[in-house]
């Protein structure tokens, strides 16, 4: 069995690491195994690499930055355009590689992830070429001005639920800003970044400028936080972990981004436009397994339509397929991994062991055919919980929600805020005055009335509390990844 196990790794595809403009073997030649989360399976390999795959990527890192933070920005946009058609043109391939290395239906892939990755190389590089200086007159006395220098070596760390989606959402204003960066994708997803390397190497992205290190948070993720030639750390995943990291370049005096988890609340007024805050309640709810740090996973429903929205809601959710990613009718893929379908598993019997009433769900699919080991799970609606249970504090990153009912917007605003999370949150009421009311009152980065997930990649993105410090988007990326210089010139 060990044997026949060697076989298999010897023929399985590698991914290799991205350093100084060339495909490359982790330099211990150690690998691990990345699994297909709906098959239950291994079908690659990926880097397991250490210090010294990062000191090469940062040395690289630093040796290209010069040349890039000084080159026009016309035409760092140029490269990063031919990216991003690059991108466009591969679509069905990287949907497919998307799918099958996070279990998400590749209708998704194919409609959100893909797309959005170029949309965000092309927002960035288009952006920089409008990003400038402010000027100040000091009445007639002086003129100030401010520069905005790329800071120089970043790292960009992102997470496996939308990888090639949230890779380029920081790798793009990084490089953008004139900055060069080593990143490193998630150890469970690392396939669409890795055929992105290849698409820079196409495009003449020139040596060095990006350098992508595949492998393990605590090691490669924790040598890239540590480096001290590493000046910025962009990093979207796990609260635990940004605090970890934090704690880690905090002493070092690097700038950090950091996007972390959410618990966000959905709040459904009774005058809300029903069908469409049903529709879309499901849809925040169970939208990528329920693996999208923004998904509305504490619906709150005001008592006098609780019952109404709890059939519908129920309804409307038994609809959705669960099965094979690359099956055109399914609607909720696998679990990123054994490990993480079993957490999610472990909080559904929490919530029963609170009082919780499972109203639909609550128990692993087994799908026939090539998906039979695969890590899927129905969609599960709990209520009969308080607000403050650990259901409804703790982030279950899975296909799970609950429904509880209010009577006031004073105990819903109370409810929503409970958390140590502060990402997003979802209003629903045809009563503007009430839904800007609210929306001063909750403390979430982001709201969203009568919507969810309805983006402007212009905007501030980001959380408030545990979820997170700094905002991404707009200005806001590309200011991050800069260094203000103010130049006083006396008149
Ligand atoms: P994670 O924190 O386990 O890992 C994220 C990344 O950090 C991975 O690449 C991992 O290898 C790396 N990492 C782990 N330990 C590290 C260390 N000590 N030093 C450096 N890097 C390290 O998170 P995950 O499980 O991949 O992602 C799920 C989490 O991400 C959820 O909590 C979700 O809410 C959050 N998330 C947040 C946002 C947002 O925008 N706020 C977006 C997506 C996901």
């Amino acid at each position: 069995m060990a044997e026949e196990r060697d076989v298999f790794k010897r023929i399985m595809e590698k991914i290799l690491n991205y350093i100084n403009g060339e495909l490359v073997e982790p330099a211990g030649k150690n690998y691990l195994e990345n699994f297909n989360p709906a098959e239950g399976k291994p079908y690659s390999l990926v880097p397991d690499s250490d210090t010294t795959d990062v000191q090469q990527a940062v040395n690289s890192a630093r040796n290209a930055f010069d040349s890039w933070s000084t080159m026009p920005a016309e035409k760092r946009a140029a490269i990063l355009l031919r990216i991003a058609d690059f991108i466009d043109r591969d679509l069905d391939k990287l949907a497919l590689a998307e799918s099958n290395d996070q279990g998400k239906p590749l209708r998704l892939a194919r409609s959100v992830d893909i797309p959005r990755a170029s949309l965000n190389m092309r927002f960035f590089a288009t952006g920089a070429i409008h990003f400038a200086s402010e000027a100040y007159i000091t009445g007639n006395e002086a003129v100030n001005y401010t520069l905005r220098m790329p800071v120089g070596v970043a790292g960009c760390i992102s997470p496996w639920n939308l990888p090639l989606y949230l890779f380029t959402w920081k790798i793009a204003p990084a490089l953008a800003a004139g900055c060069t960066v080593v990143a490193k994708p998630s150890e469970l997803t690392p396939m669409t970044a890795f055929l992105f390397s290849r698409l820079c190497r196409e495009a003449g992205l020139p040596n060095g400028v990006l350098n992508i290190v595949h492998g393990l948070g605590n090691k490669a993720g924790q040598a890239i936080v540590e480096h001290p030639d590493v000046v910025a750390i962009s990093f979207t995943g796990g609260t635990a972990t940004g605090k970890k990291i934090a704690a880690t370049a905090a002493p070092m005096f690097k700038k950090l981004s950091l996007e972390l988890g959410g618990k966000n609340p959905n709040m459904v007024f009774a005058d809300c436009d029903f069908e469409k805050a049903v529709r879309t309640s499901v849809q925040a709810a169970f939208s990528n397994q329920g693996e999208i740090c923004l998904c509305g996973s504490r619906i709150f429903v005001e008592r006098k339509i609780f019952e109404r929205f709890t059939e519908a809601f129920i309804q409307q959710t038994k609809e959705l397929t669960v099965g094979d990613p690359l099956d055109d009718k399914t609607r909720i893929g696998a679990l990123i991994s054994e490990a993480h379908m079993k957490k999610v598993l472990g909080y559904i019997d929490l919530a029963k062991q609170e009082g919780g009433s499972i109203l639909t769900g609550g128990n692993r699919v087994r799908v026939s055919g090539r998906c039979a080991e695969g890590y899927f799970i129905e969609p599960t609606v709990i209520t009969g919980l308080n607000e403050r249970c650990r259901t409804n504090q703790e982030e279950i990153f899975g296909p799970v929600v609950t429904l509880m009912p209010f009577d006031t917007e004073e105990e819903v605003i109370q409810y929503a805020n409970s958390t140590p999370y502060g990402l997003s949150a979802t209003i629903w009421t045809e009563n503007l005055t009430r839904a800007h009311r609210v929306a001063v009152q909750i403390k979430s980065g982001i709201i969203w009335i009568n919507c969810w997930l309805f983006r402007d990649l212009r905007t501030p993105f980001g959380g408030m509390k545990q979820s997170g410090v700094g905002r991404e988007g707009g200005w806001e990326a590309l200011r991050f990844f800069t260094e203000a210089k103010n130049v006083c010139v006396k008149l």
